[in-house]
């Protein structure tokens, strides 16, 4: 049965394993994605915009601790939290995105003030900061985006000389955020928030704020938001190939996010994505052992999970 609205969110991929979460722990990120589909969901239901429920969505997120952005951000090699962030709408094809940004409370405002009051996609650094004061959007301390996991994590990065990926295998830092969905008027929209990987260096950037890679929307086709090793995402343009798989190659959601995922496997890339097309269908597949995910559609009640199964 096709809805009138959806949303999908997600907060991350890895080694989201069972045994790896006290059950306290579960149910505080269980918790925090039911939250950030509700009011998405409120929103969605008295007929708000697919652009306005994916900001408010991950706006949740980010000022939670559990996930890797806004609040709660990884350390880059230098200690700093430097986030990146961006949406895209369907119907238009705007989109916005900032990069290294690292007082901002939500990037992902930011990013839709680039989309919505700029000529430009996408804004850096000390630039994309002075734009969002213009905004007058909220600046926040580093003392209040500071958590002490994401410290301890970056202490035994530089340790050991590595950079973490959210979804390694062997560490367990988790928590880019995603979501995309589908409005009452048939529009879709998606977006992105992330601190990127830990002890990254010389102001790297992962696919999270470049459209195409970490995120697409088109309302011909789906939304898409994507989390895992940056890198792969980019050079596969995961986002914009499950849109391009649906567009040219004549495939639906299902089968488009399948083949997409392929994709990147076939390069070594490891991660997942959400997906929404414009019926309210929605795919959340992904390669690692979990991925923080949730959904809620016009005729479904929220769902999330974390496991595979
Ligand atoms: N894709 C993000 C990045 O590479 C990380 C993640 O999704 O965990 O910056």
């Amino acid at each position: 049965m096709s809805s009138t609205y959806a949303l999908a969110i997600h907060g991350g991929c890895g080694n989201v394993a069972r045994g790896r979460f006290n059950a306290e722990q579960e149910q505080a990120y269980l918790a925090a994605l039911r939250e950030s589909l509700q009011a998405g969901e409120h929103l969605l239901k008295q007929g708000g915009s697919s652009v306005d429920a994916v900001e408010l969505a991950i706006r949740i997120m980010e000022d939670t601790p559990l996930f890797n952005a806004g609040r709660g951000s990884v350390f880059t090699h230098d200690g700093k939290q430097e986030m990146d962030a961006s949406v895209m709408e369907g119907e238009t094809l705007k989109a916005g995105s900032v990069a290294g940004v690292t007082q901002l409370r939500h990037p992902v405002s930011a990013a839709r003030a680039v989309m919505d009051h700029s000529t430009h996609v996408m804004l850096i650094s000390a630039g994309a900061e002075a734009f969002a004061r213009q905004q007058n959007l909220e600046f926040v301390t580093s003392e209040w985006l500071f958590d002490q996991t994401r410290w301890e994590q970056y202490q035994q990065a530089l340790a050991e000389d590595r950079q973490f990926m959210d979804h390694a295998s062997d560490d367990q830092k988790y928590g880019t955020v995603g979501a995309v969905a589908l409005d009452q008027n048939g529009n879709l929209a998606s977006g992105s928030s992330t601190g990127g990987i830990t002890n990254k260096k010389h102001g790297r950037v992962g696919d999270s704020p470049i459209i195409g890679a970490g995120v697409y929307a088109d309302n011909r086709n789906c939304a898409v938001s994507c989390t895992g090793e940056g890198e792969y995402f980019l050079r596969d343009v995961t986002a914009h190939r499950v849109s391009a798989l649906m567009e040219y190659g004549g495939h639906n959601l299902k089968s488009a996010a399948s083949a997409a995922m392929a994709s990147l496997q076939n390069i070594g890339g490891t991660g997942g994505f959400i997906a929404v097309d414009r019926f309210g269908n929605i795919e959340m597949p992904f390669n690692t052992e979990g991925m923080f995910r949730g959904y809620v559609a016009e005729h479904e009640d929220v769902d999330v999970r974390m496991y595979q199964t």
